[in-house]
Order: structure tokens, then sequence, then C-alpha cells
């Protein structure tokens, strides 16, 4: 099971806890901002620790695997939390872990950012500018229709394993959640995204749904890395189907799991349960 980020149910478990917790909360001071981690183009990590100090967080917002945690000044600070990022909410005299890239000091609590293989990123949003315009659909959004899947896969010669992995279609989702759209809706990872019925469409996006909810309500799932804002881990890996060490065998049919790469990226599926 290599490169499982965090994806939306996890990057979503740890919007929902610090929304509540940071929501009017002053930082006081930006320590340890590490410039590598500040995305090229974006305002610098000098830049960034000079104009937080004295500002409140009006909320924190997430669009697909992004955190932007939006200041009074209606400026957003961007969080990606790459591979192996974590975003801890601690008390200020918590050690500090190695790897730590970032600290944002409310005075009592930090929120750190740690981040050991360093894949994720900060970057800023100036006010009035659109969060990431490029990114494709929210899955649990109103928008993702049957309709709209279907137009987008219009048409489309690549697997659909790949298409939906594309961030410019759907946003959000990766491996573990598109393996368990996919067996859930009973399709082949392999097969032509524009090869899709309507039926295959409509259960497929009733399948997005319902494994991203499930995943949220099981506070995402933790393979290795991923923890929630206190440190503790999720718990959906025990309700995955199709992906996971631990599944062998379809829960369906009883067949072997196949894992095969598909254009770089290893899919988890049963050959007779999904067409
Ligand atoms: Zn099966």
């Amino acid at each position: 099971m290599c490169n499982v980020m965090p994806e939306l149910p996890e990057v979503e478990t740890i919007r929902m806890f610090l929304n509540e917790v940071l929501m009017g909360k002053k930082v006081q001071q930006v320590r340890h901002l590490d410039s590598r981690m500040v995305k090229k183009g974006h305002v610098s990590s000098e830049e960034i620790s000079r104009r937080l100090p004295g500002h409140m967080v009006k909320s924190l917002k997430r669009r697909g695997k992004f955190l932007f945690l939006e200041w009074d000044t209606r400026e957003h600070l961007l969080l990606h939390l790459g591979m192996s990022g974590r975003l801890l909410w601690v008390f200020e005299d918590e050690p500090w872990a190695v790897h730590t890239h970032m600290i944002l000091d409310f005075g009592g609590h930090h929120l750190r950012l740690i981040d050991p293989r360093r894949f994720g990123r900060i970057g800023w949003i100036e006010k009035g500018e659109e969060l990431l315009p490029h990114l494709g659909i929210e899955p649990l959004s109103r928008k993702l229709t049957a309709r709209e899947l279907a137009r987008r896969l219009e048409g489309r010669t690549a697997p659909i394993k790949s298409l939906l992995l594309n961030q410019s279609i759907v946003a959000g989702l990766g491996n573990i959640y598109v393996d368990e759209s996919l067996f859930r809706a009973r399709i082949l990872p392999h097969r032509a995204g524009g090869s899709l019925s309507e039926q295959d469409t409509k259960r497929l996006v009733r399948a997005i749904h319902t494994v991203l909810k499930e995943a949220i309500i099981h506070g995402g799932t933790s393979f290795s890395d991923y923890v929630d804002a206190l440190g503790h881990p999720g718990k959906n890996q025990d309700y995955l189907q199709i992906y996971g060490r631990n599944i062998t065998h379809c829960p369906v049919c009883t067949k072997p799991v196949v894992s095969q790469v598909i254009q770089g990226r290893t899919a988890h599926f049963c050959q007779y349960c999904q067409r």
C-alpha cells in the first residue's frame, strides 16, 4: 500500500475539527515557517510571517484535498498535506516534532504542520482571488450529478480509474476511494471513461457519495501516516471492502482481489463482480 496520502475524507475530518477550534482565534506569531514548503509564485514565507500576526481566523475551508484558512482580511492561507503531512492542534509546551515546518502560535495552543517527506505545500491566496479555480467538481456537493459526470467523461478513452484520480475532473479522490467507489459501482477500473452507460454513471456517483460520507463518519482511513488534528488515527480502514493489505478476497464473491497497475497507479478490484 504505497502512495497513500490524505484524500478528501481525511482532509475533511481535520477541517471539521479545526474549523470549530480556530474560528475567531487570533494568531500571535508565525514561527519556523520553512520557505521550501511555500508554493512557487506565492507570497514568500517572510511575508506570510509578517502579515498574519494579530489576525483572526474566520473559517477553515476545503476544496478537494486542499485546506484554506480564511482570515479576517479575506486572505487565505493554503495548506496541502502532500503524502505525509500532519496538521496538529497542540498545547504550546508540547515538544516540537522533527520535520515541523510551520507553527501558528495562537497563545496557549499551536497549530503545527509536520511533514517528514515534505511533499506538502503552503500558499497564499490574496483577497478576492478565486480558490484554485482549476480544480474539478466537489464530489459531496450537489454539482456532482450523474449527468455532469457523464458530460465530463464523454469521449474519454483513458481508464476510468485515471480519470477519477484527475483532480481537474473531480476534486479530492485518491487511490483508496477511487478503488472503493469503482468496486461498489461494479465497474472495472481499466474501462474507458467514455464507455460508461447512464446506469454505470448513476451507480458510480452514488458509490462516490456513500464511500466518502462513510469515510468521514469513521474519521478517515489510516494505513500509516494519517492522523487527525489531535493525533488520533482514523477507523475507516476497518470498513474498506476492496482496498487494504488484509483484503485478499472479494467480500461479495470470495474470489481473489486483483491488483494491477493502471497508468502508474495500482488498482484493486474483483474481475468477477466488476464489469
Ligand atoms: Zn467479487
